[in-house]
């Protein structure tokens, strides 16, 4: 027997927090099954956006800078670590995307562990990941160690420590895989890492904002997440970087801005890296894009990661009900682990005509995504995705597999 979405969504403990969203009432989008790809702009937002432009830019001009912009990326990031990095302060920082924050940090990895030859990464895991691996491989003259994934599944720790070594400078993982929605043991992969005498990057763009994470008790060396995707920080809003407070007085990144030198404005002859977590920074912070995202992370802070997780999973196993009870009948296939402690904040589902039933569905107002080959991803939003949703989502996906 399955639930009944009302009664899941009025007994739901975050169902408030769906009214602080944009757009959530609009009755042409039934479901919106792709926060984990752009997450919905808050109600909140909009005037944080709108009294930042008409008082703090428009008020204060150049001013400003002096104010706080200038360490908007360290305050936003020791928000965002305190709500949901399991990370203390100074040692998150924002700017870039995430491609680049990813180079910058992969490369600093790598100089971390002078002499050694490899990265270990995943056939699976998202695209940017492996073409910058691949250009450090050749701009460094490295190796690439690729993990064979099940694309149903996610890397395990024995495939882990099947190809680490002596040899290894770097592990860069996807905490959760960005299609199967596979969720790493982070702790064990750092154990494993370490013991090889690797440094271990998580790519969190997957996870942060629907997961709990513990960067610091679990070890980790380095991470970076988008900030667009659970976090609303809208389109092309800036990552995050993270660099375990231990490793920040050797950490070297690549691009030398003028923005990671100690004292920029001296302007003086010569880089010298600005201690601490700034020195991730290379150029002028993205002020506009670090708006956003701070409402989110208030909400996060305020709900706890605990309760976001709870409700995550909840919706997932309320989405896998629905699919093994209307979609499995008619030949589609699971493509998420199943059990809820090894998956993260979505679901995907594959069946061949999906490509063409995906674009039916966005005319629908039915929007989740594809992914290559023959996949929909369900993404589920702790605070923004209601069970009434997820029905509809599933409902319409079996209605256009039998037309
Ligand atoms: C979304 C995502 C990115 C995005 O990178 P951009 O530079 O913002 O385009 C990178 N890695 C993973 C794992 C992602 O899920």
């Amino acid at each position: 027997m399955i639930r009944d979405w009302a009664e899941l969504d009025s007994s739901d403990p975050l169902r408030r927090y769906r009214d602080c969203f944009l757009g959530a009432d609009d009755s042409s989008v039934p479901a919106y099954l792709d926060g984990n790809s752009l997450g919905r702009p808050t109600k909140a937002g909009v005037e944080r956006v709108t009294t930042f432009m008409t008082q703090s830019w428009a008020g204060r001009l150049i001013r400003g800078w002096d104010e706080q912009w200038f360490d908007l990326p360290l305050t936003v990031g020791d928000a965002l670590a305190a709500a949901a990095l399991g990370a203390g302060p100074g040692q998150t920082t924002i700017g870039d995307s995430t491609t680049v924050l990813l180079y910058k940090l992969a490369r600093g990895g790598v100089a971390l562990r002078p002499g050694r030859t490899e990265i270990v990464l995943d056939r699976d895991n998202f695209p940017t990941d492996r073409y910058l691996l691949e250009s450090i491989a050749a701009e460094l003259n490295m190796s690439l160690r690729w993990i064979e994934t099940d694309r149903r599944e996610g890397v395990t720790p024995d495939q882990l420590s099947a190809v680490v070594g002596d040899r290894t400078a770097l592990v860069v993982l996807s905490h959760v895989a960005y299609r199967s929605g596979f969720l790493l043991d982070a702790a064990e992969a750092a154990r494993i890492t370490h013991a090889a005498g690797g440094v271990l990057l998580l790519d969190l763009s997957h996870s942060v904002g629907s997961v709990p994470l513990e960067l610091d008790s679990w070890g980790v060396d380095l991470a970076v997440g988008c900030t667009y995707k659970y976090l609303n920080g809208g389109p092309g809003s800036p990552a995050f970087a993270y660099v375990r407070a231990e490793h920040l007085a050797d950490f070297a990144q690549p691009i030398w801005g003028w923005m990671g030198r100690a004292d920029p404005f001296e302007m003086e002859q010569g880089y010298v890296a600005a201690q601490g977590i700034r020195r991730v920074i290379s150029g002028t912070p993205p002020v506009l894009g670090m708006i956003a995202m701070q409402d989110t992370i208030e909400m996060l802070a305020d709900v706890g990661m605990a309760a976001v997780r709870a409700k995550s999973v909840a919706l997932g196993e309320y989405a896998l009900d629905l699919i093994r009870e209307l979609l499995v009948p008619l030949g589609v296939e699971i493509a998420s682990p199943e059990d809820s402690s090894r998956r993260g904040g979505h679901v995907t589902i594959d069946h061949p005509d999906f490509e063409r039933i995906t674009a039916r569905l966005w005319e629908r107002g039915v929007i989740p995504d594809f992914r290559g080959p023959n996949g929909i991803r369900l993404g589920l939003s702790p605070l923004s995705t209601s069970f009434q949703e997820v029905h509809a989502g599933v409902s319409a996906i079996r209605d256009e597999l039998l037309a």
